[in-house]
């Protein structure tokens, strides 16, 4: 016989992300940071293989003329990415998570201290591939960058409301391959606003460099 008095059975569990006093403190205290030195940053934030590191090669080369550029790259274990960005001629500061799968206020705390940062204007902060927890962790940016690949499929916005409602520039990418991959990017992008109405949406192909201008212009640089 059913159990009437069990009114949560059979229903969806929903958990609210609800930040620590002590996660939002150390995002505070670094975004003032960044603040004093007149240092504009860039949190960078998708899924593995999303494109986070050609977007930043692409985004670095055509600014680094006009802004001292620096780059933090989170990765769990290799220097790919760090080394992909020097490339284009930026130091890049890597940070091996070690098995961590976010940045966190702390860690680029530390970093940020091994920076010179009156000598940068623009860091651009490569998050770790993964868009669960970020979305947790604010690390003390102006903006949040958040990085959709159409190869990823259709439902990445409405999957990740809360990483969605933190960011304020949303890009969705590789959208050469939107009918190959069958995903309707204007639904993707309608999508991302219906979560947060608010946001930019700018569509780019970042390996051939379409659309980066538009995520410029969205970014104010
Ligand atoms: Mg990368
Ligand atoms: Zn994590």
């Amino acid at each position: 016989m059913a159990d009437t008095n069990a009114p949560d059975r059979g229903r969806d569990i929903v958990i609210d992300v609800d930040l620590s006093k002590r996660t939002s403190e150390l995002a505070d205290k670094n975004l003032a940071l960044l603040k004093a030195h007149g240092v504009r940053g860039i949190d960078v934030l998708g899924s593995v293989g999303s494109g986070k590191t050609t977007l930043i090669k692409q985004l670095v080369r055509r600014l680094k003329d006009r802004y001292a550029i620096a780059v933090i790259a989170g990765d769990i274990t290799t220097r790919i990415d760090a080394d992909r960005i020097e490339a284009e001629g930026v130091p890049v500061l890597q940070i091996q998570t070690g098995g961590a799968c976010h940045l966190d206020g702390e860690i680029v705390r530390r970093a940020l201290g091994r920076l010179d940062l009156d000598a940068i204007d623009l860091l651009i902060i490569e998050n770790v591939g993964n868009l669960i927890c970020p979305a947790a962790f604010p690390i003390g940016t102006q903006t949040r960058l958040l990085l959709l690949s159409v190869t990823e499929g259709p439902y990445m916005a409405v999957k990740h409301p809360v990483m969605v409602r933190q960011a304020d520039v949303a890009v969705i990418n590789k959208v050469d391959l939107a009918d190959a991959m069958e995903v309707d990017v204007t639904q993707l992008a309608d999508d991302v606003r219906s979560v947060h109405p608010q946001i930019k949406v700018v569509s780019i192909a970042a390996r051939s460099g379409e659309g980066i201008d538009g995520v410029i212009a969205a970014l104010e640089l």
